[in-house]
């Protein structure tokens, strides 16, 4: 409350003009997300529908533990979730989760590590990938403190819920910006529980083998319900309150419930928990502008999104970002090439498939792409930008740099510059004063499909939205790929040029443009297909400004009371995944649930 007063002092006027242009920044951005009058533009409401102690937005990775350490610290607990069921992008995950420092896992398989590793590892200046960019540097060095202290308990703690790992000692599978000095990651066990991209469990013969987050977010789910947490699904937050509109503590939350707009109070903290920003356009090209419209394939959608509504909520009553560095350098699995072609969603460690839930959005299963040799990529205008085989940006994990001097200059001579740039010439544009690279295209022919052994009709291709064209000739698919996003077609001259010009370069054993090691195939049989292969976007690295405690923080620097946030609705810790957020949602829940009631 104090430092509330401070900013109070400071000049209410400013702060109103920023808050007030906060709101109308997050309406903007929102588009449909935030309607114009949220709840955040207002004072407390004089009628209050539900009340709990603590008031969770969102069921992911951060989300149910919070909700389950403050139920287990003596608070009610009320969860809303805006998707139908629980679980985030947390559900879908592979469920490699790096918690290190320590764990008795770590001890089992003689692995040395401690909290100081992790700090050192976590904030290390030196590490850059080979293509220059630093994955810990920017870091903020409170947060990463609080997350190394906690790793070890929070490791029990999964246990103590009842989450099953599979056995076996920690390795660095999966693990992206995680630590240099120790393996980490643990990987939660699928078990008989349903998938959430299949609808159903896994072989029995590998349950106990196979890696997946429904391990982690079932049992989480059975855990919160056996405390007695309340989950509201299909409950969506629109607005968070305070007790005047811009200043007082975090008094409650707007919520939308099928239409039906609800106030719910929280009488000791709200925490968000909401999964990050990736899914919201306007929100992301403020870190990245070159991020429009097209690149509509998130990772985790269309299971749950990523809208920015959490930060944007935050925002409107006074929070700040933080560390958005995280979210512009390119390292990790940001933005990712598309493993999948022909759909959507063509994330390559998620397939939807027909008996999903959700398959009626997804759908499309997607062809699997097993050698980039079988296609070209072209642009919207046609033509090729890079070796198709090529990867995309790595990111730092266990002996990634080898041999490693923890941060020393010595680095240096270990890492070997190599630009990849993979992502960065699909997303260049073609000349154009637009941001963003427009589609990218998988083009190949009728022997692609059969060395592939792809089936490319529905539901494997996504013809009915526009993912997937097939032709008899080369000019005339690129005359039928006319869709949202490409809506004047590939010019037709352009296509054939690119292809006969590859078909050269088969000739030749020799890619004169790109330098794709021996192009191996012609395309030189109808039919003649076009695949949706741009680019996916994954985790957001940037959010809202919390400090160690996992209180949000606003753009003077204070604490807003009672209101906390955790996972990737938060800021200041480049980490892919699933450790950062149930750490932050343990010490969110532990410390909303040490609030003085009011
Ligand atoms: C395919 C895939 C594989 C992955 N694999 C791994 C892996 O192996 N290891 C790893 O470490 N990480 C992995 N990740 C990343 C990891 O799943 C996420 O980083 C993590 O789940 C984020 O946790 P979160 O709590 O911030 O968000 P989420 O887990 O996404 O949860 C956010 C929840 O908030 C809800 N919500 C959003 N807005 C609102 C609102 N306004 N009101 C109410 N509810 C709302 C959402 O519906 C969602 O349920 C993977 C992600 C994907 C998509």
């Amino acid at each position: 409350m104090g430092g509330n007063k401070v900013s109070k002092k400071k000049g209410l006027t400013r702060r109103e003009f920023l808050r007030n242009a906060a709101i109308a920044g997050a309406a903007v951005a929102a588009g449909s997300v935030i309607p114009r009058s949220s709840a955040s533009a207002q004072g407390a409401p004089g009628r209050w529908d539900k009340e709990a102690d603590v008031l969770v937005i969102g069921a992911g990775a951060a989300g149910l533990p919070a909700a389950i350490e403050a139920v287990l610290k003596g608070a009610s607990v009320i969860v809303v979730e805006a998707n139908f069921d629980i679980g985030g992008h947390a559900i879908v995950s592979g469920g490699n989760i790096p918690l290190g420092g320590g764990t008795s896992a770590q001890k089992k398989a003689g692995i040395v590590d401690s909290p100081d590793l992790i700090f050192s590892d976590l904030t290390d200046w030196s590490i850059v990938q080979p293509n220059g960019f630093p994955d810990y540097r920017y870091n903020d060095r409170a947060i990463i403190r609080a997350f190394a202290d906690n790793n070890v308990s929070t490791f029990e703690w999964l246990l103590a819920q009842g989450v099953s790992f599979v056995d076996k000692a920690p390795d660095n599978h999966g693990g992206t910006s995680v630590g240099n000095s120790a393996p980490r990651e643990m990987h939660t066990a699928a078990l008989a529980y349903p998938m959430v991209e299949t609808g159903k469990p896994v072989d029995p013969t590998v349950q106990a083998t196979t890696y997946s987050g429904v391990g982690l977010m079932r049992p989480l789910e059975a855990r919160a319900k056996k405390l007695g947490v309340q989950i509201l699904l299909e409950h969506k937050m629109t607005g968070i309150y305070r007790e005047n509109p811009t200043s007082g503590r975090v008094v409650g939350i707007a919520v939308d419930n099928k239409g039906r707009r609800l106030n719910i109070r929280a009488k000791k903290g709200v925490i968000i928990g909401t999964g990050g920003s990736t899914g919201n356009v306007n929100f992301r090209m403020i870190f990245d502008p070159r991020l429009t419209e097209e690149y509509c394939g998130l990772a985790g959608e269309p299971w749950s999104v990523q809208d920015a509504s959490g930060e944007l909520a935050a925002m409107a009553i006074g929070a700040s970002l933080w560390g958005t560095y995280n979210q512009t350098g390119e390292f990790g699995w940001n933005i990712t090439k598309a493993g999948q072609i022909g759909c959507q969603y063509g994330y390559r460690h998620l397939q939807w498939m027909p008996g999903s839930p959700v398959f009626h959005l997804a759908r499309a299963t997607g062809l699997r792409v097993a050698n980039w040799q079988d296609v070209i990529l072209v642009n919207q205008a046609g033509k090729r930008f890079y070796d198709e085989t090529a990867g995309q940006v790595t990111s730092n994990s266990y002996k990634s740099l080898d041999p490693y001097a923890p941060n020393s200059y010595l680095n240096a001579r270990t890492i070997k510059y190599d630009p990849a740039n993979f992502i960065n010439a699909a997303l260049a544009g073609t000349g154009e004063a637009r941001n963003g690279g427009g589609p990218i295209w998988a083009i190949f022919d009728a022997e692609a499909v059969a060395r592939e052994r792809w089936n490319p009709t529905p539901p494997q291709v996504d013809i009915e939205a526009g993912f997937f064209f097939s032709a008899n000739s080369i000019a005339e698919l690129a005359g039928r790929v006319v869709m949202k996003y490409q809506p004047r077609g590939i010019p037709g001259p352009a296509l054939e040029e690119t292809v006969a010009r590859y078909n050269s370069f088969v000739d030749s054993g020799k890619d004169e443009d790109f330098g794709k090691p021996k192009p191996l195939h012609k395309i030189q049989k109808a039919p003649f297909y076009a695949a949706w292969s741009t680019p996916v976007i994954h985790d957001s690295r940037t959010g809202l400004r919390i400090n160690a405690k996992c209180q949000v923080v606003d753009l003077y620097g204070q604490v807003i009371p009672g209101l906390y946030c955790g996972g990737e609705s938060a800021g200041g810790f480049s980490q892919h995944g699933l450790a950062r957020c149930i750490v932050q949602g343990l010490i969110a829940g532990r410390n909303a649930a040490a609030e003085k009631a009011m």
